[in-house]
């Protein structure tokens, strides 16, 4: 009830169900293919309120199954079979390969028209509110500079670190404004600070974007074939697949991509990126450049202890969190 009420007070409208929920938890045993029970939303493509919903789905919390059911109801095993006899008559069956039944634009028309404006003062006060939260936390930590605090620190920034990774991936996104000057300029500044060659990430992620659970092309998601898997090495295999190790993976990613993939994103003429992409990835790598320089520097200034303490902790929380 709770979360329709919040569906319904942010405007929002809710996706159909189309998998039958797990009778007890994640797991359902089942091998053989789901069968669905018609609803009348998929043969009308329409994501409106006014669902027809069958007499099963009715009885359920679907309003949030977006993502994962919100309320693992049991459901019992009669009560299972007599909805699949009644699908079975019906000829109905789920087919996990076909295509959703609603579409892309059917999701961007169930989302209300005020959150596709894009406002850039608005983004931009984000930007400035994680800023003074950055240094406000360092500014604290040195401060009482003691061992109940720097933890707190630790796990706080980290967290920040990666907000600012979410702005500048709101950049890449074109999300942030509709300024591309503004996104570019506001991307580098966020990314290059916690390491992320924004332009070389931002194609890469495009790719990624394009290509959702492709197993060869999706560039974020990438599953090994037996054959690569076998041809690594243990080192490599400890550190991609024995935990904690895959968490801080990130920056070995950026730096030479995933097991079985040529290229960089540091690297101009990596083939992550088109001819014309880039005199963009070099501008990343050399504003990336120039925070490692930075990092260094203040290395000098303030000490190595003080700068992991300060940012090399947080950094790898934030990986970790990532
Ligand atoms: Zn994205």
């Amino acid at each position: 009830m709770a979360a329709s009420w919040v569906l319904s007070e942010c405007g929002l409208r809710p996706l159909p169900r189309i998998y039958p929920q797990p009778r007890t938890g994640f797991a359902s045993q089942r091998t053989k293919l789901f069968k669905l029970r018609s609803l009348s939303v998929s043969k009308s493509h329409n994501l409106g309120s006014s669902f027809k919903v069958s007499s099963w789905s009715k009885q359920r919390n679907w309003q949030l199954n977006v993502a994962a059911p919100v309320n693992f109801t049991t459901v019992s095993r009669e009560e299972d079979k007599e909805r699949e006899e009644t699908n079975e008559e019906e000829g109905e069956f789920f087919d996990p390969g076909a295509p959703p039944p609603f579409k892309l634009a059917d999701i961007r028309a169930a989302i209300p028209k005020h959150c596709w404006v894009k406002d850039p003062w608005r983004s931009m006060s984000y930007v400035v509110r994680d800023v003074v939260v950055v240094f406000g936390l360092a500014a604290i930590a040195a401060y009482f500079n003691n061992w109940v605090v720097w933890p707190l620190y630790w796990f706080c920034q980290g967290t920040m670190f990666w907000a600012l990774f979410v702005l500048g991936h709101d950049c890449g996104h074109g999300s942030f404004s509709n300024n591309p000057k503004l996104n570019s300029v506001v991307g580098h500044l966020l990314h290059s600070s916690i390491l992320v060659p924004y332009h070389g990430w931002r194609i890469s992620h495009r790719t990624h974007h394009q290509n959702h659970g492709h197993v060869e092309n999706d560039e974020s998601w990438h599953p090994l074939s037996e054959k690569i898997f076998k041809s690594l090495d243990n080192v490599t295999k400890t550190l991609r697949f024995s935990l904690p190790f895959p968490m801080l993976a990130y920056p070995f990613y950026l730096w030479s991509r995933s097991p079985g993939k040529k290229g960089s994103h540091f690297h101009p003429d990596s083939d992550l990126f088109l001819p014309n992409e880039r005199k963009g990835v070099l501008t990343s790598t050399a504003c990336w450049t120039a925070m490692a320089a930075l990092l260094v520097y203040l290395n000098f200034v303030m000490g190595p202890v003080q700068m992991v303490k300060l940012y090399g902790i947080p950094y790898w929380v934030g990986l970790f969190l990532q």
